[in-house]
């Protein structure tokens, strides 16, 4: 296929990265690449929504990814993957005969391995500059989802309506589900059985990396779980925690033992992050290291310092992202990378997988979340208009109309963005410049 017609497959049919921030993925197609990963890491805790669904789907994910690499003339694929997801595995293996130019590689059972830089690293040894895209290194990182909804997109003319989302943590039945986008939080929750204590909060994203969200946000196509916890899970008080709070403690208890630079998975690749000089600038104040506070935004918000290495229980990465937040509002961009080089005690200091969940204490939750083969069919859905990096889209309909499933509701127009779809047919009962709800 042209590379000029699955650009604008993948823009009309809404796909955009599934996983993270939600960046359109055809604006990632460039011919400078000479490799794709997809990226089958799944690191966040509780997490194993893409091991299904590369189990599942896995030829219908590898034809997809074949056609990305023939439009864009990439030499090959790497499914990356770590090797306890056996189903995922094997289901990939079955089909390689097919694909001549797609490899696997078994990624490390270490947390970040789905950074995708630490991905990029892990899989092909190469290291992308601080400040840089992947693309510079020659590579394209995927999503799983996103590489199967655009199989659906290319092979159906489907565009995205719904999300995969796992629910997990203090719920009766931990489950898989294929949630429409635009479906309210806390209905996807009662389809694993509800709730289990009466005093819960819900994190949207994963611990490590995620946020804490209402029963009554909706499902967008950047969902990907909302883990039920305790109200006074260590967790949930992080999130909690007013940054002043924060900025206080760090001021009374950082003993700048360093842990949080020594773990750091961007300054473990050679990136001049260091968090330890960062928490002593909040201290000092922001003028005493200024190098520090600015190389902060090298930081990729992983979340190993504040919820592993400190001793103290204290909070860089929710600092540095405020810090990162005033510097971007300021203007102030990166800074001219100083690439240090890989660490050589790297191999020692990863953080292996179960460790990390041992030290969240969410092993008793640590036990898989069954797909959910029945789809559930809410009355209503409220679909977002920005559900993707960018502006958000403009709406296609009005009050009154009547849509089927898998009509356009929103266009990017010319813009960085990807269509939106109706999750349910039914008539659209509003429309404002944020959402569309549509009635079954
Ligand atoms: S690990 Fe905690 S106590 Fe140690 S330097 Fe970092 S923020 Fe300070
Ligand atoms: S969140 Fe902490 S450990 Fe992760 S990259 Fe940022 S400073 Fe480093």
């Amino acid at each position: 296929m042209e590379l000029s017609t699955l650009i604008q497959i993948m823009k009309d049919g809404g796909i955009v990265g599934a996983g993270g921030a939600g960046f359109p993925s055809y604006a990632k197609l460039d011919k400078k690449a000479d490799t794709i990963i997809l990226n089958c890491a799944e690191c966040e805790p509780l997490f194993n929504l893409h091991r299904q669904l590369l189990a599942k789907f896995a030829k219908e994910i590898l034809t997809a990814l074949e056609e990305v690499r023939e439009a864009i003339e990439a030499e090959r694929v790497i499914i990356a993957v770590k090797p306890t997801y056996t189903n995922a595995v094997e289901a990939v293996e079955y089909y390689l005969p097919e694909f001549k130019n797609t490899t696997i590689s078994l990624l490390p059972e270490i947390y970040p391995a789905g950074d995708e830089i630490v991905t990029i690293y892990e899989t092909t040894g190469r290291i992308v500059k601080p400040g840089k895209l992947p693309i510079s290194e020659g590579v394209i990182v995927f999503n799983v989802e996103t590489m199967l909804n655009t199989y659906f997109a290319v092979a159906q003319n489907k565009g995205v309506t719904h999300k995969y989302i796992v629910v997990a943590g203090e719920v009766k039945n931990p489950v898989m589900v294929k949630a429409p986008l635009g479906m309210k939080y806390k209905d996807v929750v009662a389809l694993a059985g509800g709730e289990t204590i009466k005093n819960y909060a819900y994190i949207g994203g994963g611990v490590m990396t995620g946020n804490l969200v209402s029963g009554n946000d909706v499902v967008t196509k950047t969902s990907n779980a909302i883990l039920v916890l305790p109200d006074n899970h260590p967790v949930v008080l992080k999130r909690k925690t007013r940054t002043q709070i924060s900025i206080a403690r760090a001021m009374s208890a950082c003993c700048q033992c360093r842990s949080c630079t020594d773990l750091c998975s961007r300054n473990l690749l050679g990136y001049p992050i260091e968090p330890h000089r960062f928490m002593r600038a909040v201290s000092k104040g922001m003028d005493s290291d200024t190098a520090a506070v600015v190389n902060s935004m090298y930081c990729s918000q992983c979340g190993i310092c504040e919820l592993y290495s400190c001793p103290q229980d204290l909070s860089p990465r929710t600092l540095i992202g405020v810090a990162k937040a005033e510097l971007r509002k300021k203007g102030i961009k990166m800074p001219e990378p100083v690439f240090e080089g890989v660490h050589i005690d790297r191999d020692y200091k990863k953080v292996p997988m179960h460790r990390l969940i041992g030290r969240l204490g969410l092993a008793k939750y640590n036990i898989g979340a069954e797909f959910l083969e029945e789809e559930p069919a809410p009355e209503e859905v409220k679909i977002m208009l920005s559900q993707h990096i960018g502006p958000p889209c403009s709406p296609a309909v009005k009050t009154g109309d009547i849509v089927n499933a898998g009509d356009a509701v929103a266009t990017p127009g010319d813009k960085l963005g990807a269509g939106i779809h109706a999750s349910i047919g039914g008539q659209v009962t509003s429309v404002t410049d944020s959402y569309v709800i549509i009635k079954r």
